[in-house]
């Protein structure tokens, strides 16, 4: 065998992976199907703009370990994400917060705008939310889950607010005071430089193999390592044999538009049902607007996110987690924990709606498992 280990995937838990065993001697391989590595935190540039490629993405972890980890390989800045949301063009501050409850009912005080939750709460009559729509009614009332939530929800996840589970909405904080700092984490901002510079720290010294499909190469790549680790969807691995997972997919439709300010924010999340998009991104907000070198940019660049079902071809962006998914994945996994010399981790090999933290914690904890 040539190689110690197969990595396949260039994304932060294979890259986080190759690089540890490098570190210890270890003799790596990376593919990737991928014309670039870093899978869906690759940045591209564009008019000296790092453009999200695949989504936009911002680092925030409470994770002291992760954060002292990962820092090893970029200094970040100081971005907060605040993102806006854009309902039929009224404005709204989000995360739910002071600013929100204020624009929506005209509350002032924080007494104010939670008797106003809880009389919604109440009028619905929820006590034990079942779904994402019950959990969010009482959450913020019906108001916004109305104007903020119900469109945007149904146009993400392309199902009623009804069917989903109750936990994503949870993702989201709802605070009492002027706060809209939407991840409340004590690490937080992009990498300078962009993410794909922090990749090619990682990957640095380490021989990767880019546009090489390796379910399409399997076996001619098997042979050239001891052991897998598999990151890319669990199903696909499997030849879909029980059945397909579902994934909701995302296409970006960038723009460069000759201006220098399109939204004035890096978010703009369009809430309205009607509206196709789901959000707008402009990137150069991600780093106040200004090159390498602090200067202020002329151009921007913008991208207006569309959410889909993903069907066999497009990119799987994000686990549906709901019961029949979760429940088809616990068949997937059994039959994952059979193949001894493959181990499934990240987003897609463990099926899970990991943040770029929790993928790092999970990377790390592998790598002391199987190389130590
Ligand atoms: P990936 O980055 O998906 O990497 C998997 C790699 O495997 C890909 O490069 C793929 O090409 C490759 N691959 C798959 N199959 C094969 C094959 N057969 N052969 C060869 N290569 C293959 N997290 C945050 O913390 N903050 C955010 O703001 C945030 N925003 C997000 C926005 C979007 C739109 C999405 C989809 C996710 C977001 N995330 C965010 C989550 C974050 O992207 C993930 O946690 C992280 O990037 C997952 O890393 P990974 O290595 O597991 O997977
Ligand atoms: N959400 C919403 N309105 C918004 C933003 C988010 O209803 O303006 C809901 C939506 O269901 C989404 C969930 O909150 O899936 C979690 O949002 P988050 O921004 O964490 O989603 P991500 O894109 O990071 O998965």
């Amino acid at each position: 065998m040539k190689y110690d280990y197969l990595i396949v995937g260039s994304g932060l838990y294979g890259a986080i992976f190759a690089h540890e065993a490098a570190k210890l001697g270890r003799k790596v391989l990376v593919v990737d199907k991928r014309p670039n590595i870093g899978g869906n935190i690759y940045t591209e540039d564009i008019e000296s703009i790092h453009v999200h490629k695949y989504g936009a993405h911002i680092f925030h972890t409470n994770n002291k370990k992760v954060w002292d980890y990962i820092t090893q390989f970029a200094d970040f800045n100081r971005f907060t994400n605040s993102p806006v949301a854009n309902y039929k063009g009224e404005l709204y501050s989000l995360p739910f917060n002071m600013y929100t409850f204020n624009k929506m009912w005209g509350v002032v005080t924080p007494d104010e705008a939670a008797a106003k939750i809880e009389k919604q709460r109440r009028e619905a009559g929820i006590s034990e939310p079942q779904n994402l729509e019950e959990q969010a009614i009482s959450l913020v009332g019906r108001d916004i889950f109305e104007k903020l939530i119900k469109g945007y929800t149904e146009k993400q996840w392309g199902r009623d607010c009804k069917d989903l589970p109750a936990f994503i909405i949870k993702r989201l904080p709802v605070r009492l005071t002027f706060d809209n700092n939407y991840f409340n984490a004590l690490y937080q901002g992009i990498p300078i430089g962009g993410y794909t510079k922090m990749m090619e720290h990682l990957l640095d010294g380490i021989e990767v193999r880019l546009d090489t499909d390796y379910l399409e190469n399997k076996d001619e790549l098997d042979a050239l390592a001891d052991k897998v680790i598999y990151t890319g969807p669990i199903d696909a691995y499997f030849d879909y044999q029980l059945g397909t997972l579902e994934y909701r997919s995302v296409r970006f439709e960038n723009e460069v538009l000759d201006i220098s300010n399109f939204q004035g924010n890096a978010a703009v999340n369009y809430t309205d049902r009607e509206t196709p998009w789901t959000r707008i991104i402009e990137h150069k907000w991600f780093e106040f607007g200004k090159d390498a070198d602090g200067k202020e940019l002329p151009k921007t660049v913008i991208s207006r996110e569309y959410s889909s079902e993903w069907q066999p071809g497009d990119e799987p962006y994000y686990p549906v987690n709901d019961v029949k998914n979760a429940a088809l994945y616990e068949e997937y996994k059994k039959l994952a924990d059979s193949e001894s010399k493959v181990v499934f981790g990240g987003r897609l090999g463990e099926y899970k709606y990991y943040d770029m933290d929790a993928v790092i914690a999970s990377a790390l904890e592998k790598c002391k498992e199987e190389l130590s």
